[in-house]
């Protein structure tokens, strides 16, 4: 299947831009930056140059000379092999490149891919393109690790979430655990919260390894000698992005358990429940709980995310919230 069918609505969303004129002067594209986000850009691009009246055709010269990443007006820049960053050089190489005219009078465009990779001279670089785009141009950024970037890239570019990336919970390793978890919510004394909060800590230190392996795979294979502690860093800083969002759906998930508990404590209608197909569990939960506690306990999960913020270890952390979650503590 094409990206833009698997990823309808965004893609909606970039034509209707497109047919209006009021197409953004850059995007961040979140998802797998040499996978679907790759694909959904190449449209992206073959809509801006297409020669057909259906765009994008995927069949005219403009199409496959995109496709092939040799279109002129566009450019794309991805991690230089050797040290997995794209430098700053490369950067100003595209801005410099961006303000001149296109050879077709029409679209220039700039594709950053795994743009996570940039260091933060190429970022300053970059940002000052951002504030002042030239005219007709849109850069394009793909990257599964949106948090890596600056904040002020982040908010000067209009962000595209391609839905695989977004809803893939339940699929993974650590959901049913943390399900488990839940379950036995609320705690009934301290040790009982020791323990679950034993639990989730060890349930986290399991993903951290498990990304960790998978990002080595990934970006650790090197052809040739590259300083240790470099790589080290790198491959630290992406296991860690990805940890965060790891960790950001995890509260999420448990802040969502605890806003079902509050709709069953207060007789809300079921069709607003998040999880109903764990309905049971959740109505023996929200019978030892008061509509008092129930808010608290949601109170208690947002302050442990926020604390999560903070370098506080993750397991004081835990065990604390977990206390606090035990009715009437
Ligand atoms: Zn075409």
């Amino acid at each position: 299947m094409e990206a833009i069918d698997l990823h309808a609505e965004a893609w909606g969303g970039i034509r209707n831009s497109y047919e209006s004129g009021r197409l953004a002067h850059a995007y961040i594209i979140v998802g797998s930056p040499r996978g679907n986000a790759l694909a959904f850009a190449e449209s992206f691009l073959k809509l801006l140059h297409c020669e057909s009246v259906e765009k994008p055709c995927n069949e005219c010269k403009n199409c496959r000379l995109i496709e092939s990443h040799k279109y002129v007006d566009t450019l794309w820049i991805e991690p230089k092999s050797k040290s997995r960053q794209i430098l700053a050089d490369d950067i100003r190489g595209l801005i410099r490149r961006m303000s001149q005219t296109s050879f077709d009078g029409g679209w220039k465009a700039a594709v950053i891919v795994a743009a996570d990779c940039m260091n933060s001279n190429s970022e300053n670089a970059l940002l000052k393109t951002l504030e002042e785009p030239p005219p007709k141009s849109v850069l394009l950024l793909l990257t599964d690790s949106p948090q890596a970037l600056l904040p002020t890239i982040i908010s000067r570019c209009q962000k595209i979430v391609l839905s695989d990336v977004q809803t893939g919970a339940e699929g993974e390793l650590w959901h049913a655990p943390l399900m488990e978890i839940l379950g036995e919510l609320p705690p009934a004394d301290g040790l009982g919260a020791s323990r679950l909060a034993g639990k989730l800590k060890v349930l986290l230190d399991v993903v951290k390894s498990e990304i960790a392996d998978a990002v080595e795979e990934e970006f650790g294979s090197t052809d040739e000698a590259l300083d240790e502690s470099k790589l080290k860093e790198i491959l630290d800083a992406r296991t860690n992005a990805r940890l965060k969002e790891v960790q950001a759906d995890v509260f999420r998930i448990m802040l969502d358990w605890h806003r079902d508990i509050l709709i069953l404590v207060s007789k809300v209608s079921d069709k607003h429940l998040l999880f109903p197909a764990n309905r049971s569990v959740l109505a023996k939960q929200a019978n030892e709980h008061t509509q008092v506690s129930a808010l608290q306990a949601i109170q208690r999960v947002e302050d442990m995310a926020m604390r999560f913020n903070l370098n506080i270890p993750a397991a004081q952390i835990f065990d604390e919230a977990f206390r606090k979650l035990v009715i009437g503590s």
